[in-house]
């Protein structure tokens, strides 16, 4: 693998992260979620406001957004959305690169988040000005930045991609000859590297989710389930990366459960997605791949805390105060809009959502 130099020596390393505690939400009898769903259905509509949840959700959200419109998805749908609605507010329910991206895409909309603290361990991983320094000393090469990045980062880059249209961007660089510098998850990098032989030098971030996935209990766990399918996001590691049946983001992983004829499928990604895979398949078993090894000590249990901090609660909280507002620099914006927007014509360029052989290859 390209890395920069070994970890300990690494002037590159990104600083610890600290991961916040998943937050306790109080639990509600169900006459009292309905009345508080109840109530944010009408404040959405009084404010003319869309929710864009994320597939990592609680399930409770993503519901709320189909049944008000609004949209639940991917990161690379949930900026497509954005930028499509007429809806002058629009609520995003996930992390914040997520609401930034939706704040640069549409600087007239009101964007909103229920916490403006949900962060995600590869954005905080990869600071500004030490990615600028690490750009700065590789000046021959094509940045493109992962979106789980902040809007200055993505400023600073050429090119922006979600997991979804990773592959066949960095595919179309490495054919016009380019050498690309990545950031921040190093083993989506080194999957995409794997997969296109593109010259490819990785930051050194990782997913506090993703990594938490271990091979050698997958593969107990698949033993014990030989005839389910494999699907793994791959920001997991290689070892995890390497015993799947299918490798995609989100979306494609969600694809894989309701077009494969298998009944059970063991799956490595975070398990708010499991909602939308019930939804759509709901006669599938759906297995979580171990995070943990015997005596290991679990620090992700396959849930985003970041993602765990969006609920009901403070969903009707936001629309009733107009509070958590997202702001970004306006010149941040102008500069940061350039490389989503070509990630977006690109998409548009590849025609409609990817047929199941090529998310399957991908
Ligand atoms: S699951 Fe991982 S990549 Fe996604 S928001 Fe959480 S920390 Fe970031």
């Amino acid at each position: 693998m390209n890395t920069p130099t070994p970890h300990s020596a690494n002037p590159w390393a990104p600083p610890p992260i600290r991961v916040p505690e998943a937050p306790q939400w109080p639990r509600l009898s169900p006459l009292d979620k309905a009345a508080l769903i109840g109530r944010i259905k009408s404040l959405l509509q009084e404010q003319g406001a869309l929710l864009v949840a994320h597939y990592y959700t609680d399930g409770d959200l993503q519901q709320l957004a189909e049944d008000t419109g609004g949209c639940v998805a991917d990161s690379l749908e949930m900026a497509r959305f954005g930028a499509q609605s007429a809806a002058t507010t629009l609520v995003v329910c996930g992390v914040r690169f997520m609401g930034e991206t939706a704040k640069i895409l549409n600087p007239e909309k009101r964007i909103l988040m229920p916490d403006l603290r949900a962060t995600c361990s590869l954005d905080e991983g990869c600071p500004l000005e030490l990615f600028s320094a690490f750009c700065d000393q590789h000046p021959e090469r094509t940045v493109v930045v992962y979106a789980n990045t902040s809007a200055a980062v993505k400023a600073r880059s050429d090119w922006v991609v979600t997991s979804s249209i990773a592959l066949p961007i960095v595919t179309h660089l490495h054919a016009l000859g380019e050498k690309i510098l990545w950031a921040p998850d190093k083993h989506l990098g080194h999957y995409i590297e794997r997969k296109t032989g593109a010259d490819m030098l990785l930051w050194p971030g990782a997913c506090v989710v993703h990594e938490e996935f271990k091979g050698f209990a997958l593969q107990r766990l698949r033993r014990l389930h030989p005839e389910a399918a494999v699907l793994v996001h791959p920001e997991s590691p290689d070892e995890v990366v390497d015993q799947a049946d299918v490798v995609g983001s989100t979306t494609a992983l969600i694809r894989a459960v309701t077009e494969l004829p298998n009944r059970e499928f063991i799956v490595a990604t975070d398990e708010g997605i499991f909602w939308k895979m019930h939804q759509l398949a709901p006669h599938k078993k759906l297995i979580a791949a171990p995070t943990a090894g015997v005596g290991a000590t679990c620090e992700s249990c396959a849930h985003c805390p970041w993602m765990a901090m969006n609920a009901l609660q403070n969903l009707e909280e936001v629309l009733a105060t107009g509070s958590n507002e997202v702001q970004i620099d306006p010149e941040i914006g102008r500069r940061a809009v350039a490389p989503i927007q070509r990630m977006l014509d690109f998409a548009r360029a590849q025609g409609p959502t990817p047929s199941r052989a090529r998310v399957l290859g991908g």
